[in-house]
């Protein structure tokens, strides 16, 4: 634990003549039953002291944040707000209040956590996630998910927690659709995996197997784990969370957002730019987009479709409430979202047309 293990790695690639990489990983990771009360001795191994600038949501607060707050209060000056907006005016005003405090800790679902792991980046202190829904994999990763100034969601560079503590009582009763959705987020590393190592073959891209392995890894695990969780079974939410702290942990080794988000996260930004008031979940999006993309990569499209209707996702355009022509829309402006991100659409170069056919083979759309 001391010895951080970016060094250990950045001394080995050193040795072997390759190109230094940097890696941040967070140093705590606790997941368990009925652990809040762990948050204490978490900061005193971390010395985290002075003051403590504690973030949750409306309904958060009651369920977890008063709880952590009370933990914290005898070894450190708390102050708690509640934030329930990522719109980017409101996250400067969380980011000015940040800078008078010696640390940060996010208890909420993913928009809380988002916003603390971007404040803390942005005040340069350190940040503790403390989710109380699986809702996506930023919980353990260094991107966050705001609305910029153009209204649109959009993906930033954060901090990496330095902790996390899990608690899988609290998780677990959190809205179903918030846990189907964190599932879906997680199964979309297949695709971007498959992204990711096209990019690299055409590209030269920098790809590392250790990351894009774990990534894999995460999303057969939530991918089996599918009945389990869907009967709320605690095995199934251990599983879950630990596939989503390990995205994160792959996307800390990648550097990148590389093994977690691929062009079915492009098709899913490009959702959020032409229709910014759905009401569909980032989850929900991305598995959608990763039945589109499955196909376009020419892997079992169908499985993916089983595996989120087992879980109880949308798997269609209508079931999300989106229409056919947004999807249409979004799946040809996809591949111009991000111009560095070499995927399968760069290949599949679809117009209207071509979006049309897949959408309807997939049976995204009638
Ligand atoms: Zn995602």
């Amino acid at each position: 634990m001391d010895e951080p293990v970016s060094t250990f790695i950045r001394l080995s690639l050193h040795l072997f003549g390759m190109e230094a990489h940097r890696i941040e990983l967070p140093r705590e990771i606790i997941i368990g039953n009925g652990i809040l009360g762990n948050i204490g001795a978490v900061c005193e191994k971390l010395q985290l002291e002075g003051s403590c600038f504690l973030l949750s949501g409306p309904t958060t607060l009651g369920i977890a944040g008063e709880r952590v707050a009370r933990e914290l209060d005898s070894r450190c000056k708390v102050e708690s707000a509640v934030v329930d907006s990522i719109d980017m005016a409101e996250v400067d005003k969380v980011i000015g209040k940040a800078k008078a405090f010696d640390f940060i800790v996010g208890v909420g679902g993913g928009k809380v956590i988002d916003i603390a792991k971007y404040a803390g980046f942005k005040s340069g202190i350190p940040f503790i996630s403390v989710p109380t829904a699986p809702s996506h994999d930023g919980i353990a990763s260094p991107r966050a998910t705001l609305n910029g100034s153009n209204g649109a969601r959009a993906s930033y560079d954060a901090q990496v927690p330095l902790a996390i503590i899990a608690d899988i009582d609290i998780i677990s009763k959190a809205p179903y659709r918030l846990i189907a959705s964190g599932c879906a987020d997680v199964i979309s590393n297949m695709i971007a995996v498959e992204d990711w190592q096209l990019a690299h073959r055409k590209t030269q891209e920098y790809y590392s197997d250790y990351a894009a392995s774990i990534a894999v890894l995460a999303a057969n695990i939530v991918s089996d784990s599918a009945e389990m969780i869907k009967a709320l079974d605690q095995r199934g939410i251990r599983n879950l969370m630990e596939a989503i702290v390990s995205s994160g942990a792959a996307m800390c080794i990648a550097g990148s957002s590389r093994p977690a988000s691929g062009s079915e996260h492009l098709f899913s930004h490009a959702l959020d730019l032409l229709m910014p008031e759905k009401k569909s979940l980032h989850g929900e999006q991305c598995g959608l987009g990763s039945i589109l993309m499955a196909y376009l990569h020419k892997l079992p499209w169908q499985r993916i479709v089983e595996n989120l209707k087992k879980l109880g996702c949308p798997t269609t355009a209508q079931e999300m409430g989106i229409p056919d022509d947004i999807i249409i829309k979004a799946l040809v402006a996809a591949k111009d979202i991000k111009n560095d991100r070499y995927t399968i659409l760069n290949e599949a170069n679809l117009d209207e047309q071509k979006a049309r056919e897949l959408a309807r083979i997939t049976g995204v759309i009638k």
